[in-house]
């Protein structure tokens, strides 16, 4: 064999051995509206063992409006809310009239509304197998925007049974098994809400998540798979208590103009007739003190909430605590059942969010401070040495001294 064939042959070589390396595991886990102190309860020993083995953030820091949909799409395109488009559960598209609604099977699965790119499509696009249970942005029709593997949203399949699926997932053939799965569990936030982040019910809830944790690594044991998978573990935002006697009439103090409000709560987004929007502006400025009012070119800059035309010309964000309300709610105030919310300003600290990482690409038995949830696209690029989309708010450098040097 003369140099030439040989040194060919050592290419080749190199080449299938390279290609036949298995990517790295990641399951991103969502516990909805788990806020960053619940870990401080003494009431999760099995995410307390994660964070021995692994990292351990402060809190995470969620996008503006600190609501689910808007925050599962953050964590999962590393953008900010005005770059991605999904600017709240439920908005309307003011050139076309056309609304996209948080549980509505039409609107969500519809690719028009996701500007970013989602962590799967990355992945998918280098070859790498992907799946989800329930992530938001799932529902995605186009077959090249949604992981391989998917199952719609049904908000009452028993946490167990999606744990198992993850399993199943995981024990595929090869050529065949998801490398990234993302979950979701709704139980925090469900409970946050009807009794509030105080309540012995939430302490309920926390505790069947942290078991749920346990189950997941009792069953990656039996796979043989528990030393090989990265675990993360996030949430969309933390949550605050409500009450029906912090609340602030916003239509009532608009009667006089004929306006569009859209949501209510920690957030309300107002278009006014277009000769109006300074009046209403100027009007809601000098009415209440338990609210910001903002046009929306002079939203302060660390919302991250100005540069989309979905967002509405008026801002309304309750203090913490508060609630904007409409006249129908306002009627029907002796049936609020609210104990807990969350959409508030994202620089409150009971708005932040948890994030536990362990396996092998992490440190072991690490704390930090406070992680943004954008930058978790750039760390999945990372872990997975695949090139990030273009155009993301997330910086790789503010986060990947979490990761294991080796
Ligand atoms: P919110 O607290 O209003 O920001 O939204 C939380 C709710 O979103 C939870 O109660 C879930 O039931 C619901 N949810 C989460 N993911 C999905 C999904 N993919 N499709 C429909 N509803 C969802
Ligand atoms: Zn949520
Ligand atoms: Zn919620």
């Amino acid at each position: 064999m003369n140099s030439k064939k040989l040194f060919l042959l050592i290419l080749l070589l190199i080449f299938s051995v390279g290609s036949a390396k298995n990517p790295p595991y990641v399951i991103l886990i969502s516990f909805d509206g788990f806020r960053w102190d619940y870990l401080n309860r003494n009431i999760t020993p099995n995410i307390d063992k994660m964070i021995s083995e692994g990292v351990r953030a402060l809190s995470l820091k969620p996008a503006f409006p600190t609501k689910t949909f808007p925050n599962h799409i953050s964590i999962i395109t590393g953008m900010y809310t005005e770059h991605h488009g999904i600017i709240a559960n439920v908005f309307t598209n003011p050139e076309t009239g056309k609304e996209y609604r948080l549980g509505d099977t039409v609107s969500t699965r519809e690719s028009e509304w996701y500007k970013g790119e989602a962590f799967w499509e990355t992945a998918q696009k280098h070859g790498i197998k992907t799946a989800s249970y329930f992530w938001p942005g799932t529902e995605i029709t186009d077959s090249s925007r949604k992981p391989t593997y998917r199952k719609f949203y049904d908000h009452f399949k028993p946490y167990r049974e999606r744990i198992d699926t993850v399993i199943q997932w995981l024990s595929l053939p090869a050529g065949k098994r998801p490398y990234f799965i993302s979950v979701y569990f709704h139980d925090t936030d469900t409970y946050g809400h009807d009794f509030g982040p105080n309540s012995p019910e939430i302490n309920n809830s926390i505790m069947r998540l942290d078991s749920l944790v346990g189950y997941l690594h009792e069953l990656l044991n039996k796979i043989n798979l528990s030393d090989s998978i990265n675990v993360i573990i996030t949430s969309d935002h933390g949550m605050t208590e409500v009450s029906p006697d912090r609340v602030i009439n916003i239509e009532s103090l608009l009667t006089e103009y004929n306006v569009l409000i859209e949501d209510h709560g920690p957030v309300m987004r107002i278009t006014p007739q277009k000769n109006d929007i300074a009046s209403v502006y100027n009007l809601l400025k000098s009415t209440h003190d338990h609210y910001s009012v903002y046009l929306k070119e002079n939203m302060p800059e660390y919302y991250h909430y100005s540069e989309s035309s979905l967002i509405p010309p008026v801002i309304v964000i309750a203090d913490l605590g508060w609630s904007l309300i409409n006249d129908g709610i306002s009627e029907n105030l002796k049936s609020w059942k609210y104990k807990g919310d969350h959409g508030y300003d994202n620089n409150t600290t009971d708005m932040q969010g948890v994030f536990i990482a362990e396996g092998p690409a992490f440190k072991n038995n690490y704390e930090t401070g406070t992680l943004l949830n954008i930058d978790i696209y750039p760390l999945l690029c990372k872990i997975y040495n695949l090139p990030q989309a273009d155009n993301i708010d997330g910086r790789l450098e503010r986060i990947e001294y979490i990761l294991n040097e080796k």
